[in-house]
C-alpha cells in the first residue's frame, strides 16, 4: 500500500510525534507589528551553476518575500514542494521553531540526515532573508549580532594539470596576484600516476612524496601571501592518512581536509589526534547532531559545516556555539550561488569563532551575475547592512540560467 501523502499534508492530521505547529503551540495570536504576517506560498526553481543551485521562495500576505538556497541534491524541490502545506499560514518570523516543526513533520522520510535537511536548509535561509526584511534588520541581526563587518573568503582552486605540482603553484600565483585571494584551497586527492589500487585507500611512500610535493610548491609560491588548505576528498585509508599528516608536519599546511571517510568519526578522532597538522572535516554531516561527536571528542580541529545543507543558518550558529566551547574555528564549506554564499557571511559575522568561507566557483564568470549586489571583492564579504540577507537576484541572469523546464518564480 502507498503513502497517503494527503494525509501527512494535512496540517490538522493527528500526530504523535512532538508537533510543533502554530495552532498548537499558540504562537498564532496577532501580537501587532512584524507578527501580524502569514505564508502564503513556497516556490522553488533551480539555477543550472557549476552545481545545481536550488533557490527558493517564501511568500506572505504581507507581500514581502524571502530568497534562500539549498544545496544541490536530487529531490530538494520535490521535498521543498511536499513540506509546503506544513508552512501556509505560519508566522515567518518563528524561524527556530518553524525549523523544529519541518523537521518533526519530516521525521519519518529522514530528516536525520540527506536531502530532507538539505531541502529544509534552503527554507530556513529564505526564512532569515523574510524576517530580517519584516523586522527591517540585516540576518546577521537576527543570529545575535556582529564580530566583524567583512569575512575572510577562501578560494577552492583548480589547476588544469592537477598532478603536476608546479601547475598547482602558477595556478596560485594567478589566483593570489589576479584574483586577490589570501586564502586557497588545492586538492589533494589528485592521481600521482603511480597508485595500484584506489579502493583499498592505500597510499604508497611515492604517492604521499607527490602529494608533499604538490603542498611544498603551493605554499613555497605563495609564502606569506596567502594561507593554503588541502583537501583529500574522504580518500585514504585510516594509517595512510596518518602516514600523510606526519609527512606534512613541517610544511605550512592551514588544513588537511577530509583525509579518512566522514562515517567513522573514531578513525577522523585518530587522525586528528596523532598529527600537529590542523585536520579539518564536517561538509558531510548534517544538523548539530552530526557535529556533536566530532566535537565533543575533538575529532577536528577546523570544522567544515555547508550551511544550506547542514540545516541553514541558525543550526550553523548552533554547530559553531558547540564548537566554540572546544576552541574550535569555523571553515563554513561552500559550493552556492550568491544567495547562500551571503547567508553564510551573515553567520560568519554573527560567530566568534568563523576562520573563512569557501567561494567554490571562481572558474564560473557570471556567478556574480545573480544578484544585483557584489558579494566576493579582493577575498572578503562586506556583510551587508540592508533587511534580510542584503542581495536582490537579477530574475534577468537567474532566467538565462535556469535549469531546462525549470520556470522563474512568480511576482509576489
Ligand atoms: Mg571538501
Amino acid at each position: 500500500m502507498g503513502i497517503d501523502y494527503e494525509t501527512l499534508r494535512d496540517p490538522n492530521a493527528e500526530y504523535t510525534m512532538r508537533d510543533l505547529s502554530a495552532e498548537t503551540m499558540g504562537c498564532r495570536a496577532k501580537r501587532g507589528g512584524g507578527r501580524d504576517v502569514e505564508i502564503t506560498d513556497v516556490q522553488t526553481t533551480m539555477v543550472d551553476g557549476n552545481f545545481p543551485w536550488t533557490l527558493v521562495r517564501v511568500y506572505t500576505d504581507a507581500g514581502i518575500v524571502g530568497t534562500g538556497e539549498a544545496y544541490w541534491g536530487a529531490g530538494v524541490p520535490e521535498l521543498i514542494a511536499r513540506m509546503k502545506p506544513f508552512l501556509l499560514g505560519e508566522n515567518p518570523l518563528d524561524i527556530d521553531r518553524l525549523y523544529e516543526h519541518l523537521i518533526q513533520r519530516m521525521s519519518g522520510e529522514g530528516s536525520l540526515a540527506g536531502v530532507t535537511v538539505t531541502a529544509i536548509s534552503g527554507i530556513e535561509v529564505a526564512l532569515h532573508d523574510l524576517a530580517g526584511k519584516i523586522l527591517e534588520v540585516p540576518a546577521y541581526q537576527l543570529l545575535g549580532g556582529k564580530y566583524r563587518d567583512e569575512v575572510r573568503v577562501y578560494c577552492d582552486c583548480h589547476a588544469g594539470e592537477e598532478r603536476e605540482p608546479a601547475a598547482n603553484a602558477d595556478e596560485a600565483e594567478r589566483v593570489v596576484e589576479d584574483l586577490g585571494y589570501d586564502a586557497l584551497k588545492f586538492d589533494l586527492d589528485v592521481r600521482s600516476g603511480g597508485e595500484k589500487d584506489r579502493a583499498n585507500r592505500h597510499l604508497r611512500n611515492p604517492e604521499i612524496e607527490h602529494k608533499t610535493e604538490i603542498v611544498r610548491a603551493v605554499t613555497e609560491a605563495v609564502g606569506d601571501r596567502a594561507d593554503v588548505a588541502f583537501d583529500c576528498h574522504w580518500s585514504f585509508s585510516t594509517g595512510s592518512a596518518k602516514r600523510l599528516a606526519s609527512t606534512l608536519e613541517d610544511e605550512d599546511v592551514w588544513w588537511l581536509e577530509d583525509p579518512v571517510p566522514p562515517e567513522n568519526h573514531d578513525a577522523q578522532r585518530e587522525v586528528t589526534r596523532t598529527t600537529t597538522v590542523p585536520i579539518a572535516a564536517g561538509e558531510n554531516v548534517y544538523r548539530k547532531h552530526g557535529h556533536r561527536r566530532l566535537l565533543e571528542e575533538q575529532a577536528v580541529d577546523v570544522i567544515a559545516p555547508d550551511l544550506p545543507k547542514v540545516g541553514g543558518m541558525r543550526e550553523t550558529r548552533k554547530i559553531a556555539d558547540l564548537a566554540d566551547t572546544y576552541y574550535v574555528p569555523v571553515a563554513m564549506h561552500n559550493v552556492s550561488s550568491p544567495v547562500a554564499t551571503v547567508a553564510a557571511a551573515h553567520v560568519g559575522t554573527a560567530i566568534p569563532n568563523s576562520l573563512a568561507v569557501e567561494f567554490h566557483s571562481y572558474e564560473l564568470d557570471w556567478w556574480g551575475d545573480l544578484v544585483e549586489e557584489t558579494v566576493i571583492e579582493a577575498g572578503r564579504i562586506e556583510v551587508p547592512e540592508e533587511p534580510g540577507l542584503g542581495v536582490t537576484l537579477d530574475m534577468d541572469a537567474v532566467a538565462e540560467h535556469l535549469v531546462d523546464g525549470e520556470d522563474l518564480f512568480e511576482e509576489a
